[in-house]
């Protein structure tokens, strides 16, 4: 069948030709028509959501089947024949495509960037592999051995409450489970799940459940809990650390319905799940629930989306639910669910408090009454998190005496010091250098690091407390496949005393021993330029601080405590963290939102550029801005972004804004519609609901 390119003489073609149009992983925005020619008289034709391979330019790629005709408007000399149908895949359901379809439309991609990607590689590769090989292994799978099973809590009143009404939801149901941390949403979840599968059972109806969570770091746990508690379950995960072969082989336990349970990052959404009755979305308010490259997606809006067309409940849930979740549970499109208390006996919320470093001057960073609080954890053999969002060792190198800074040759930024590697590294172009010996500009060899990151911090932890076990747990420490893992597993062991970490470590886990959290440097992001910025700030606190006491009091222990240093102790932000008043704090957020026309009362899309010249990539944004004039639009002024040249190219942004939804987005279809026909050597790429703007 490799003589496709040549078309076979008129008298042989069958008389009642099959076209297939494929959704093709490619910029261009259509489908594709190929002719379908069997290779047997009796040979059924394809069917809709059948992969085929096709050639196309001079390679051979795989598509997806969105339809199948009789008749094409290509002129038939142009229309190429399909190399080869997957036969041994049943076809992608009518809701998966539509949900791609969905995807495509909203944010404006073409159908076949969102579809082809969506798939395993190897399921799109030229060469098909065996679906038998893939088969055997998801035995395999399924046959591992599980943990001990763990009995199901018993659930306290909230958590009963939260179970039955998710449980008893008709149809579509968008349940916001707004828990403070350790109020046990995990076992809401579990129970939930485990109430829906055990009802589909008995109706011999099968089903699926899909739990996203923001971290891959957060799957290994949780798969754990699942299997405990689900002993022989099929459970699926899917994340970005899978192999090639591994993914094919859990994307198939879902696609031919054998996973029950599938547990995945942000790309499990898009995932083919044919018996799908619940939706979990854990921490559903976490920035990486948003893609930030190709499809831009956020995985929350789309499983809320998929939700609806299945009619099925979701649930969301968090201790800092984001804006748009809680506004939408304010105005009743959701049903809020609060979980106000921890759930283990004698647990309670840390005690939160400000050290004003002003009156209490940090050494290495740290306060002589953090200081203080580690060493009574140290007497007491419990840990302690200290947390500081930045790692490397100094965020910067300096001379003194010339005034030279370790700027990025390529970037508008610095490069990082990271001392162990003996390195100089840029953290948006990854570029390297050996650190100088001595400044460049003037030969000083005195180099000064300016400000401190973990390692930093570690190196002076090292010195205070040498006979302190020290970890740090930074996405440095953590580059070798498992070492993340290994270095959980070493807290959770308790072998460590004082942990160091960026928000690697401030997310889900649940750490037995940590009575402790230390906040080091949070007060950056309170004047940032990013209008979410105090939003996030927000939700790490709680969420880092959620991590102490979380196995309650100890006979004759120490209190659970979060200390956070700062400049500003007068700042309302730390006030509603100390208080652990979520609802205060949105309360005031909306209304600030409101008042100066910002998501979630607005609805935003940026048009971003690259080129060589940044006024190249104003100018193409001028003329995009130029383009169309619509009533109800407001189309701002081309900016520079504030993170202006990455890897020697400029980049600018247009910010696009309107109130309604379906207006906005009217718009951006014929919009796009223009761009793509004018012609342009800069980049652009367009995001719908941008999250950094
Ligand atoms: P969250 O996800 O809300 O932060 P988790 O689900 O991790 O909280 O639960 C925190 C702790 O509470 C866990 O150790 C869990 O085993 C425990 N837990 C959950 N539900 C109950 C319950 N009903 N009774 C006692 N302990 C519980
Ligand atoms: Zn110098
Ligand atoms: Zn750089």
């Amino acid at each position: 069948r490799k003589c496709h390119a040549t078309l076979k003489p008129e008298s042989t073609r069958p008389v009642n030709s099959t076209f297939l149009k494929l959704a093709l992983d490619t910029p261009l925005d259509q489908v594709f028509d190929y002719r379908w020619v069997p290779e047997r008289e009796d040979e059924a034709p394809p069917e809709i959501g059948q992969l085929a391979l096709v050639p196309f330019g001079r390679r051979e790629t795989s598509g997806v089947i969105i339809d199948v005709v009789h008749q094409s408007d290509v002129p038939p000399e142009k229309v190429k024949e399909v190399l080869a149908v997957r036969r041994n895949l049943p076809p992608l359901s009518g809701q998966w495509l539509s949900l791609c379809r969905f995807a495509a439309d909203y944010y404006q991609r073409p159908l076949g960037e969102v579809m082809v990607p969506a798939l395993p590689k190897n399921l799109r590769a030229g060469t098909p592999v065996s679906l038998e090989r893939a088969l055997k292994r998801l035995a395999k799978l399924h046959a591992a051995p599980d943990p001990t099973p763990v009995a199901a809590q018993e659930l306290n009143a909230g958590q009963r409450q939260a179970v039955e009404a998710i449980a008893v939801a008709p149809g579509f149901a968008p349940i916001l489970l707004h828990g403070v941390t350790g109020s046990g949403k995990t076992e809401v979840y579990l129970q939930t799940a485990a109430c829906l599968l055990q009802r589909a059972q008995a109706a011999g109806q099968p089903a699926q459940v899909l739990i996203l969570v923001p971290e891959i770091n957060l799957t290994p746990q949780l798969e754990q809990n699942i299997r405990a508690r689900f002993p022989g379950l099929p459970l699926a995960t899917l994340h970005s650390g899978l192999a090639e072969g591994e993914r094919l082989t859990h994307w198939l336990a879902a696609h031919l319905g054998q996973a029950s349970i599938i547990l995945g990052t942000r790309l499990a959404v898009l995932a083919s799940l044919p018996h799908l009755k619940l939706i979990i979305i854990d921490e559903e308010h976490d920035p990486s629930y948003k893609q930030q490259e190709g499809l831009r997606y956020s995985a929350r809006d789309l499983a809320i989306w998929r939700a609806r067309q299945l009619d099925i409940p979701v649930v969301l849930g968090s201790a800092t639910p984001s804006l748009e979740s809680w506004q939408h549970a304010q105005s009743g499109r959701y049903r809020r669910i609060d979980l106000h208390e921890r759930a283990v006996r004698n647990a309670v919320l840390p005690t939160v408090r400000l050290i004003d470093m002003e009156r209490d001057k940090p050494s290495e960073g740290i306060t002589s009454t953090l200081i203080g609080a580690i060493k009574a954890r140290l007497e007491k053999g419990e840990q302690t998190l200290l947390f500081l969002n930045r790692r490397g060792y100094a965020p910067v190198l300096s001379c003194d005496a010339c005034g030279w800074v370790s700027n990025c040759p390529r970037c508008t930024a610095f490069m990082v010091l990271h001392k162990p590697e003996h390195r100089l590294r840029c953290h948006h172009c990854s570029l390297e250098q050996r650190i100088p010996r001595s400044c460049p500009t003037c030969g000083n060899v005195d180099l000064q690091p300016m400000g401190r990151g973990t390692q930093r911090v570690e190196e002076g932890l090292q010195q205070m407390f040498p006979q302190a076990r020290i970890l740090r747990i930074d996405a440095d420490s953590t580059r070798l496949k498992g070492s993340a893992q290994a270095a959980f597993d070493t807290v959770h062991r308790g072998d460590v005393d004082i942990l160091v970490g960026t928000q690697m470590v401030a997310k889900g886990h649940d750490f037995q021993r940590l009575t402790l959290v230390g906040v080091l440097n949070p007060d950056t992001a309170l004047f940032s330029h990013d209008y979410r910025a105090g939003e996030r700030l927000f939700a790490q606190l709680m969420q880092v601080a959620g991590r102490a006491g979380r196995a309650g009091q100890q006979d004759g222990g120490n209190p659970s405590e979060v200390w956070i240093q700062t400049r500003y102790p007068q700042h309302p932000l730390y006030g509603a963290v100390m208080a652990h008043d979520y609802a205060r704090f949105a309360a005031g957020l909306l209304e600030e939102r409101e008042q100066a026309g910002l998501p979630p009362y607005m609805h935003q899309a940026l048009l971003r550029a690259e080129a060589r010249e940044l006024q190249e990539a104003l100018d193409f944004l001028s003329t995009a801005a130029g383009l169309m004039d619509h009533p109800g639009i407001t189309i701002n002024e081309p900016i520079p972004m504030t993170l202006t040249r990455v890897a020697n190219t400029e980049r600018a942004q247009l910010l696009i804004e309107c109130v309604s939804r379906p207006a906005l987005q009217a718009f951006l279809r014929e919009w796009m519609k223009a761009l793509r026909a004018a012609r342009t050597r800069v980049r652009w790429s367009l995001e719908v609901d941008p999250v950094d703007i």
